[in-house]
């Protein structure tokens, strides 16, 4: 399956925002973003110039695909498959993005960065209902129980995970048994749940023309 194998701070800087793609790192001193801003001469010398409505569009799609780390023919998947989805396009393609299977054990905090449960799902460390699923786009569904494989749970990963997990916040859509490492989907997620940085309808009118 491919994926962006490039230098992910690139597409930080790209965007102009802290997209959060390595986990611990981008709170540290170690992210670019942050060395860049403590230089004041530098600064002034990148002053933004004004940037055109197509290539505003553009950049808030770039940002939903960097962030959940995927290339554009599958985002384009995706948004053909919001098109065709009841409601309105832009929170559907945002709700998809939120459902995917790399996302959610992410969000359960068994991985520190998205790159990193894509990693955690595609090695089949990840069970759905039982079942082992290694496909990061897997779309998980209300009713799901995500747990870790059996032979995972002796990992040195799973271990410290276990330790470092407690007292972790997780989305409202989902629920974390802390004790046995077991997240269940409560419900699909809402346009409630969708982070406020990543704007829907601007994806839909970068589409549209
Ligand atoms: Fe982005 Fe993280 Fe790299 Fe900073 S360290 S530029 S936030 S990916």
């Amino acid at each position: 399956m491919a994926r962006y194998i490039g230098p992910v701070c690139h597409q930080c800087r790209h965007i102009g925002e802290k997209l959060m793609l390595k986990g611990q790192r981008c709170s540290s001193s170690k992210c670019p973003l942050e060395r860049r801003s403590a230089r004041p001469k530098e600064r002034s010398r990148n002053r933004r110039r004004r940037e055109s409505e197509r290539a505003l569009q553009l950049k808030a799609k770039q940002k939903v695909r960097f962030s959940y780390g995927v290339l554009e023919r599958q985002f384009r998947r995706f948004f053909a498959e919001a098109k065709k989805a009841p409601g309105i396009t832009g929170e559907n393609i945002l709700v998809l993005m939120e459902r995917r299977l790399d996302n959610v054990v992410y969000s359960l905090g068994f991985a520190s960065s998205r790159a990193q449960a894509r990693q955690v799902v595609r090695h089949g460390h990840i069970c759905v209902n039982g079942r082992k699923v290694d496909i990061p786009s897997y779309l998980a569904k209300s009713g799901d129980a995500i747990t870790w494989r059996e032979r995972s749970v002796r990992t040195g990963y799973y271990k410290r995970l276990a330790e470092e997990i407690k007292g972790r916040s997780i989305p409202g859509w989902l629920s974390l048994n802390e004790q046995r490492m077991i997240g269940n989907v409560l419900a699909l997620p809402g346009k409630d749940d969708i982070d406020p940085r990543f704007d829907g309808r601007v994806i839909v009118e970068y589409y549209s023309r």
